[in-house]
């Protein structure tokens, strides 16, 4: 959540891009003008731009009315839907070292999400299971919750989605062992003109002994088949 509902912390957030950079899994998008989203002056001439645009569609004809929404969607897209297009937002990690030499699986599971449809702008909603078998550090399981919130956070595509919350856990709890399944709903879901709202889709990554160990893999993917899409 943005708004310090959590710790941030840029930096770490920069070496998680690298690595997405690395792999080519990063959003296509020009963080040049996404740096400016923290300027209210910039808001303020983006908003500008798109009262026309609401003006031309024929939905509005009211100035008043059409600059407040326009404000107001520019407010929402920059400060809420998408912040985590910013790494000024990424989450504060905290690891602790492995003392107890803990070597058996942590899930976090029936994690609920909203995300965004890169194609249609419009909400996808979802449930993660993530799970980490830890080797050296250990991490709160809220902290998983945050990076997901994060990366969230973005016009996404599902399968970009959970490569990106698997690389950076991979990168940020030092181990391959990290498991991430998604079962979203998407509500662009159209084809052929026909429309089902309640058809949901499946997206998972394994590494490590996740991926290894096929007892690790059907016990998750047995708890992915119970969950439903919200
Ligand atoms: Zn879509």
């Amino acid at each position: 959540m943005k708004n310090n509902q959590y710790q941030t912390n840029y930096e770490l957030g920069k070496e998680v891009q690298k690595r997405l950079i690395e792999f080519g899994i990063e959003n296509p998008v020009n963080h040049q003008l996404i740096k400016q989203w923290s300027n209210e002056e910039h808001l303020d001439s983006l908003a500008k731009k798109l009262i026309p645009f609401l003006e031309n569609l024929g939905i509005y004809s009211n100035d008043e009315d059409s600059s407040h929404t326009a404000n107001r969607l520019v407010d929402y897209w920059c400060n809420q839907l998408f912040y985590g297009l910013d790494y000024n937002y990424f989450p504060q990690i905290n690891p602790m070292p492995n003392e107890f030499t803990y070597h058996n699986p942590l899930i976090a599971e029936n994690i609920k999400f909203t995300s965004t449809c890169e194609h249609h702008l419009v909400p996808i909603h979802g449930v993660a299971i993530i799970a980490y078998k830890p080797d050296s550090i250990l991490v709160g399981l809220n902290k998983l919750n945050s990076v997901l919130d994060f990366f969230a956070h973005r016009p996404q595509l599902q399968e970009r989605l959970v490569k990106q919350i698997f690389i950076s856990l991979q990168y940020l709890l030092k181990t391959e062992n990290i498991a991430i399944l998604i079962k979203a709903r998407h509500d662009c879901i159209c084809s052929n003109g026909v429309c089902d709202y309640s058809s949901s889709h499946s997206s998972f990554e394994f590494g490590g002994v996740f991926d290894s160990d096929l007892s690790f893999k059907q016990h998750l993917l047995n708890k992915l088949d119970r969950i439903e899409a919200f």
